[in-house]
């Protein structure tokens, strides 16, 4: 059961081989052996889990959908009534969620189960899960070795089976990341096309949410219930909707595949690159071509989101004052002490690194010299795209520079940590939907390949992904540590 795909997992509800009870009452059971060593979950509630379970299994007729019964863990950056939502952060460390994200609503419609909410960097900054205030999370891989982040806790949790899926989201990576140094495959679908109403804001023109799981197929079915206007979100997207497996057994014969020569020029490890090649030379195989594009402006990707996010992220987190909601500091003066006590107290060293630099590139007098000059680039790099585009249907190369590192290795260094997000950050600056999927291993970790599509390509892109997964086994391995 614990390596089953979510249509596999449907029917065997369906067909009353096990019931919501069972299947959540077993992956609970494996977060509690699993968890102590992998900090992947900051809250479970195992009561609520149950009780969901159990109106699940209750459920029949035109009330079930293909995910009723399905258990599910959330990233904490998304808001579920009555759990504590603390998005890794001790300034909401003690935070209750009133109400649920359009994500969590949704799939709460759609029958699936709460099983927990997963450990993620602070806030969303990182990409590695050291930034949490809950301490790292541990790659089930090898738990000497970072997960990636920020959606570290959901990963982790997927690749040791603790949970069949997960929600994700993606600022610069972080959907992607964490998934390519897990063995999974993730998917961060076009600016617009997921709510991001009640999901925590970081830097609100890049935050997309997504799904986490072992198969395209499975991403598929979760971004069909995650996906859809809400009014609640000014940049949600009104759209027809759509069903994102509809296209998932085509035949890829004649796909034009991009080859951005700036994604394979140094920076990327050899053993990534080897195995990167690998999955090019199997999509030949299976009827693609592929074609030399060029992103000139990619290299700039970085230093335009390191001026965009934390100016998005300056302004976002001014919201935490201890005020309002979250912590606030015990002792204070008068108001602005209650502001810089709770603040200093509440944030961690990364988060207020993105304050300062924000509050600096959009002061008077820097503003045009930083964050003006950042939104060119931005403009320049989707341009960047569309031209690409002209040539090719979807873009390929590698996920992220390497594979899984060792906790300390770059976080005394924040731009080695940044670097880390250098294939993945320009697909969120030009709002493009992008998936990494796992294609072979380099040291015994996985490695990941990344698809960019065009907007609104996702259905496309899951077919590209799943075609591939049909042909080889890469997403069913799993950790053998956590195979029992
Ligand atoms: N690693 C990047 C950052 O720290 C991206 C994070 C994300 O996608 N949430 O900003």
């Amino acid at each position: 059961m614990i390596n089953a795909s979510l249509k596999e997992l449907a029917s065997a509800l369906a067909e009353k081989k096990i019931s919501s009870v069972e299947l959540t009452t077993l992956f609970l059971d494996r977060i509690e052996q699993h968890n102590p060593m992998l900090n992947a979950f900051v809250t479970i509630d195992r009561a609520k889990a149950l009780a969901t379970a159990q109106a699940a299994d209750q459920k029949v007729g035109a009330d079930r959908t293909a995910l009723t019964g399905i258990p599910l863990a959330h990233k904490d950056i998304f808001c579920a009534e009555g759990w504590r939502t603390t998005c890794g952060s001790k300034m909401l460390g003690n935070f209750t969620a009133p109400y649920d994200a359009h994500v969590v609503e949704k799939l709460n419609a759609a029958g699936m189960v709460t099983l927990g909410k997963c450990n993620m960097d602070e806030f969303a900054m990182g990409s590695s899960n050291e930034t949490s205030f809950f301490g790292p999370v541990k790659n089930p891989w090898d738990t000497a070795c970072v997960p990636g982040g920020s959606s570290g806790g959901s990963a982790a949790a997927i690749a040791a089976r603790l949970a069949p899926a997960a929600t994700g989201t993606d600022t610069g990576g972080s959907i992607r990341q964490p998934a390519a140094l897990c063995g999974l495959t993730g998917i961060k679908p076009t600016y617009g096309v997921v709510s991001r109403y009640g999901m925590i804001a970081f830097a609100s023109s890049l935050d997309q949410g997504g799904p986490m799981a072992k198969s395209a197929e499975d991403c598929a079915l979760l971004l069909n219930a995650m996906a859809g206007f809400d009014p609640r979100d000014s940049t949600s997207l009104e759209r027809p909707t759509e069903d994102y497996a509809r296209d998932l057994e085509k035949p890829l014969a004649g796909l034009r595949i991009g080859l951005p020569k700036e994604f394979f020029g140094a920076g990327m490890d050899d053993g990534v690159r080897v195995a990167v090649e690998a999955a090019l030379a199997e999509y030949r195989q299976l009827g693609a071509t592929t074609v030399e594009v060029s992103l000139p402006n990619s290299g700039l990707s970085v230093p335009a989101y390191y001026v965009i996010a934390p100016a998005e992220a300056s302004s976002n987190l001014s919201r935490f004052d201890g005020v309002r909601y979250g912590h606030r500091a015990a002792e204070y003066g008068d108001l602005n002490d209650l502001y810089a006590k709770s603040r200093a107290e509440g944030f961690g060293d990364e988060v207020k690194r993105r304050i300062l630099i924000g509050a600096y590139v959009l002061s008077h007098g820097y503003y045009d010299a930083y964050y003006l000059k950042a939104q060119k680039i931005r403009r320049l790099i989707a341009a960047d795209f569309t031209a690409a585009f002209k040539d090719c249907d979807v873009i390929m190369g590698p996920t992220a520079p390497s594979v899984a590192f060792k906790f300390g290795e770059k976080s005394a260094d924040p731009v080695q940590m940044y670097l880390s997000d250098i294939y993945t950050i320009a697909v969120n600056l030009a709002g493009l939907p992008g998936m990494s999927i796992p294609c072979g291993f380099d040291r015994d970790l996985p490695v990941g390949l990344q698809l960019i599509g065009p907007w609104f390509g996702e259905a496309q892109m899951l077919n590209v992904a799943h075609r591939y997964q049909q042909a080889t086994d890469w997403h069913r391995r799993m950790p053998a540590a956590f195979a029992g």
